[in-house]
């Protein structure tokens, strides 16, 4: 999610070919055989997407006022359309507004979104199924389903309480953003003031090291730079950028500095770049235009930066679709994904590198989590 309405998070992997079973390799304009068959058989896994939120405010949560098995144009995202894109997994957000920080209700809320999620795997058990783990993610792909899994956005969602934490990752919330647009009293906001003084309170550092305990992906999308660098600090697993760009490209809050690159690359972590036309194009031509919604380009432009500063196995997408308003020429939806492998090609870029950043990366992480929690459970 960006910030009030838009702007939510998506994660990919590749794991190399897990060739799906059947993915309809439809014809996309401009995209190459070649292309499509790399494409299909990497495992495109995005960190970020909103539908959850779009179905809450244009859909009463229902998905009979909102079917998705139908095309749906007032969405980025339909079942027809993630099949084109190549959709492998996702991490669904289950975002809820910042504001619920203060009204106390972000508990509530987080549950009736995580309830849209497990509905809609209830409801299309043909296309979706929910994953606990990364071996889960595997076995749901080969099975040519599309493997889903929870993040919550925003750590107002736990109201302060790790029995909640722990409650959430058994409704299959496997990522936690640690902050939305505003601080909390435990982590900054790259868009607000802080409230702490290095970036986590100490319950904040306690909330860090309870998710590498349950082998839940801590997100830096969203938080202060401090908080980005004493997360990567605090962290015993690697972290993700569930929906974040290159600041050197466009300096935006929301986006990665290459500090903060190198260091995420130090950790093992990957940064999955956003399409949203406000972090990809630089804001001063925003300003001046604010029509100018970027292009695909752009896009492989912040994917190339932070290969060139973090390297090829930190890099991933997380696209924010349905979660922002604006979106880049050529990547208008979720079908538009092999456009970016095109590009990638069209760039030099090999079958092998294309797949890390579409998926094998972050299931890397997700992998190299459950590790690390493994091993705090055993140790204790
Ligand atoms: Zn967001």
């Amino acid at each position: 999610m960006l910030n009030s309405r838009l702007t939510l998070c998506l994660v990919l992997l590749s794991v190399p070919v897990i060739a799906a079973a059947q993915a309809p390799v439809t014809k996309i304009q401009g995209v190459s055989q070649q292309a499509l068959d790399i494409h299909h058989s990497g495992m495109l896994f995005d960190g970020h997407n909103d539908l959850p939120w779009q179905m809450k405010i244009q859909g009463q949560s229902s998905f009979d006022v909102l079917d998705i098995s139908k095309t749906r144009p007032e969405l980025h995202t339909d079942i027809a359309r993630l099949r084109e894109g190549g959709v492998k997994a996702q991490f669904w957000s289950v975002y809820v507004s910042a504001s619920t920080d203060t009204t106390g209700d972000s508990l509530l809320q987080t549950m009736e979104q995580i309830d849209v999620v497990h509905r809609m795997v209830r409801r299309y058990p043909e296309t979706f199924e929910l994953a606990d783990t990364a071996d889960d993610i595997e076995r749901i792909v080969k099975a040519g389903k599309i493997a889903s899994m929870l993040g919550i956005e925003g750590g107002y969602s736990i109201q302060e309480s790790l029995p909640i934490l722990r409650r959430l990752y058994g409704q299959g919330c496997r990522y936690m953003t640690l902050t939305h647009s505003k601080s909390l009293a435990w982590a900054d906001s790259a868009t607000d003031e802080p409230r702490t003084k290095n970036g986590l309170s100490p319950f904040g550092e306690e909330v860090i090291r309870e998710m590498n305990r349950l082998g839940m992906l801590i997100d830096l999308s969203h938080v202060s730079v401090a908080t980005m660098k004493r997360s990567l600090e605090v962290s015993k697993a690697p972290v993700i950028f569930s929906h974040s760009s290159a600041r050197a490209i466009n300096d935006h809050a929301r986006n990665v500095n290459d500090e903060v690159l190198r260091l995420t690359a130090k950790n093992g972590g990957v940064v999955m770049v956003n399409f949203y036309s406000g972090f990809i194009t630089p804001t001063e031509q925003l300003k001046k235009d604010s029509k100018d919604l970027g292009t695909l380009s752009d896009v492989v432009d912040h994917i190339e930066h932070v290969i060139k500063i973090a390297g090829i196995d930190h890099v991933g997408i997380g696209s924010d679709y349905d979660g922002v308003p604006r979106l880049p020429v050529g990547l208008e939806d979720v079908s538009t994904y092999p456009r970016i492998t095109q590009e990638l090609l069209n760039r030099g870029h090999k079958r092998e590198a294309i797949h890390k950043l579409l998926g094998g990366n972050v299931m890397r992480v997700l992998r190299e989590a459950e590790k690390v929690s493994a091993g705090l459970l055993a140790s204790k």
